[in-house]
């Protein structure tokens, strides 16, 4: 079964500029986020086998993992509203006095949280067992997996082959994954870590990969995390704001800042060829900038 998405067509491809462009080199970036205000970007790549799988095989339920941030939780209870499932979210911690905004969505999308501590919430296999009699189609946390990677693969479908380079951000490498199968030979995949010090992030994608993909040209960059997974500093804040400015580029403060971020660095540092096309995944998340006072960045999300 072939899932179709009524936002697909509203994607698009926006040129951009970096301030340290040298060498020629052309830089676009694909507007995911324009998919869907919540199955955000690359959420509903990698959801989409999964909820066909789960259609196809007549389960009633999917259930997946997270924080209490996770834009894939929201993602997930809005997909499976979407496309008639109901929802179950196993969320790391005790349940907190005031739920964030993402929760708060998720269980307007119908989806039922439970919460687990967070020793607890290592051990997926014994959670999974504690609900066996109830027959839940699972998600990994993050949507790691290799019918997430094979749905993100379809992002190729924007990048003609006058691209030399891609460019994506990396949570648990799903997407990444995707764009190594779905690259042809002469383009390079590039992801930026979000993450500090994810030391198995690059054999955690690659296991999602067939040997063939491992052939190809790809590369995992690290150090551009800012300080850890989610931390904004007032330097990533203002060249938020300047990017804005000089592209009318909106970016989130987890994933594409941190990613537009390194493209401006890497191309300063001679990283990229002469006359490379390079094509930048936005991957979406925007709705994560909600957590910052009003006011902070100059766009709206
Ligand atoms: C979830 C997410 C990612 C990370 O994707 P992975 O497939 O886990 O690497 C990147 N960007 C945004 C905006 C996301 O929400």
């Amino acid at each position: 079964m072939q899932l179709d998405f009524a936002g697909k067509h509203k994607v698009f491809i926006q040129t951009i500029q970096f301030s340290s462009a040298v060498n020629d080199c052309k830089t676009k970036i694909l507007r995911l986020d324009a998919i869907h205000p919540t199955i955000s970007g690359n959420k509903f790549f990698k959801l989409k086998l999964h909820i066909a799988k789960a259609l196809a095989e007549g389960y009633s339920t999917i259930a997946t993992f997270g924080g209490a941030y996770s834009n894939h939780v929201v993602a997930s209870a809005c997909a499976c509203k979407e496309f008639g499932l109901q929802s179950v979210g196993i969320i790391r911690g005790e349940e907190p006095a005031n739920k964030s905004d993402s929760l708060i969505k998720a269980v307007s999308f119908g989806m039922q949280l439970k919460y687990v501590s967070r020793e607890d919430f290592k051990h997926k296999e014994a959670i999974e067992n504690r609900y066996k009699d109830e027959n839940y189609y699972w998600i990994n946390e993050g949507g790691y997996s290799c019918l997430g990677a094979e749905g993100a693969k379809d992002i190729c479908s924007w990048i003609d082959e006058s691209y030399t380079d891609i460019v994506c951000a990396m949570g648990t490498g799903t997407m990444m994954a995707g764009l190594v199968i779905g690259a042809l030979p002469h383009q390079r995949v590039t992801g930026i870590s979000v993450l500090k010090g994810a030391t198995n992030l690059q054999k955690d994608m690659e296991a999602l990969l067939k040997l063939t993909d491992l052939q190809k040209d790809y590369e995992v960059i690290d150090g551009y995390h800012f300080g850890g997974y989610a931390k904004h500093p007032k330097e990533l804040i203002d060249w938020m704001n300047l990017f804005y400015q000089q592209n009318e580029l909106p970016t989130d403060i987890v994933y594409t800042a941190k990613l537009c971020y390194a493209v401006n660095d890497l191309m300063q540092k001679g990283y990229f060829k002469p006359n490379s096309k390079i094509m930048l995944i936005h991957s979406g998340g925007l709705q994560g900038n909600l957590s910052l006072p009003v006011g902070t960045l100059v766009f709206n999300t």
